[in-house]
């Protein structure tokens, strides 16, 4: 489906962020978020779960891909939980109103600190190996807890993509390598020792990861949550968590691969676990939130140099490091608005879109055809609501740009403050301004 009614939101609150000052001369940098997409967003993914099951879902919004407090709120508000990797990510989703039995503990590295919160919490906890097994086996001898808990898998079909974002490899760091030598065996003598052993947890990867790579990390962990209950002759795994990583199609407002493609892909590829036998637990994020963010930069100058356009913006690594570090696997989708906020026209122009820090490789596009961009004008970044600018980059002490979510309605657009803008005072406090002499012993 394309998204048109998204993308004349877009153009509204482009225009609205001009006019209410949200971005100018002042202020060169803003980013957006469209509520009415999130919130769309996030029916679609529960209407196509329960369009192919009537087991309970919890879909556990993976909070690295937008650990905004206000954004974690909206998303339970459409009944979604949070999927948490650490204790900040932790606070961020309690701060939110997020219940501890709608989140989900997931890190690869928790400390016996962050195990006993998540326990004394009744936060849901899926183990990454058997030395953390170990420690929740020495914790639960002294504490009761209604956490529910799991073991991470690694189910080893493989990479997409994109190396660095494919957690099933052979070698990945994640879980626990099913297909290694003796480990199957192992991990079901652990569920069979270790009865309060309820939940299945897997992750194939993120973007870069096809649908029928994810169904299949999905099927390994569904067959290995069958082989164990029958190994103890009862359901004691009563869960499976299939992880997230959606892709999202960063070439055009079209979504594909949309969530109720890839329920239906479950449903042909592994029927047995939506028959209801299974309670599911799901940890998208990218596919939640990136569509409905766009970053908002005012064109700083505009130069030429050996023939080529250059638009100097204020939009560039410390809003896209994936961007900048790896175009290619990273493309983000540019678009030209004049210095009054509306779509700029013109015949096409091969530009180079750069950020605003000190080196050559600072460049959100190369080579991109535009309307000729001018001083004054406005370049948006699309499709940044995910591990964009919400993951800031401290490059050149560029201050973290404020956030604004947006609803349209004819009558206006509505901006509410998500996340206030960086000031220079606090860049200097958090460099620690406050004690400029600690160095002079
Ligand atoms: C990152 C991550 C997710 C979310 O991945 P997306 O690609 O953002 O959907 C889910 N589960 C785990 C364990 C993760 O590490």
């Amino acid at each position: 489906m394309t998204d048109t009614d998204a993308a004349a939101r877009r153009d509204q609150a482009v225009r609205a962020a001009v006019e209410q000052g949200l971005v100018g001369p002042g202020v060169p940098l803003a980013a957006l978020l469209d509520v009415t997409g999130i919130r769309a967003s996030a029916r679609a993914l529960t209407s196509a779960f329960a369009a192919v099951t009537d087991a309970p879902v919890l879909h556990a919004f993976a909070v690295k891909a937008c650990p905004l407090v206000p954004v974690l709120r909206l998303l339970a508000a459409e009944g979604l939980g949070a999927e948490v990797a650490g204790p900040g990510e932790l606070a961020l989703a309690r701060a939110a109103g997020v219940a501890p039995g709608r989140t989900v503990l997931d890190s690869p590295a928790k400390t016996p600190a962050e195990l006993r919160e998540a326990l004394a919490l009744g936060v849901a906890v899926n183990a990454d190996n058997p030395q953390e097994l170990a420690r929740l086996d020495a914790l639960l001898a002294s504490t009761a807890t209604a956490s529910p808990l799991g073991l991470r898998v690694n189910p080893q079909v493989g990479a997409g993509s994109i190396d660095a974002l494919s957690t099933a490899t052979r070698t990945s760091k994640f879980g626990v390598a099913l297909r290694d030598e003796g480990a199957r065996e192992w991990v079901v003598a652990a569920y069979a020792a270790r009865p309060w052993l309820t939940r299945l947890h897997t992750h194939t990867g993120s973007q870069g990861v096809p649908p029928a790579l994810m169904a299949e990390g999905v099927r390994a962990a569904y067959e290995l949550a069958e082989e164990i209950n029958a190994r103890v002759g009862r359901r004691q795994v009563d869960t499976i968590d299939l992880g997230g990583g959606l892709p999202v199609n960063f070439a055009s407002d079209e979504d594909s691969p949309t969530y109720a493609e890839y329920a239906r892909l479950l449903r042909a590829e592994v029927p047995g676990l939506l028959d209801g036998s299974y309670a599911l637990v799901t940890e998208f994020g990218r596919s939640l939130l990136a569509r409905h963010g766009t970053v908002l930069a005012r064109v700083e100058y505009a130069k030429t140099a050996g023939g080529r356009a250059i638009a100097v913006t204020h939009a560039g690594v410390q809003i896209a490091v994936r961007t900048v570090y790896a175009p290619e696997t990273w493309p983000l989708r540019i678009a030209a608005y004049g210095p009054s906020g509306r779509p700029k026209a013109g015949p096409p122009v091969l530009q180079d879109v750069a950020g605003p820090a000190c080196f050559a490789g600072d460049l959100l596009a190369r080579g991109r055809p535009l309307p000729r961009l001018e001083q004054g004008d406005y370049v948006a970044v699309l499709d940044t609501g995910a591990y964009c600018f919400a993951h800031h980059y401290a490059y050149n002490s560029l201050a973290r740009p404020g956030v604004y979510g947006f609803t349209t309605s004819p009558s206006g657009v509505r901006f509410a403050v998500v996340r206030e803008p960086q000031t220079v005072a606090s860049i200097v406090a958090e460099a620690g301004g406050a004690t400029p002499d600690a160095l002079l012993f």
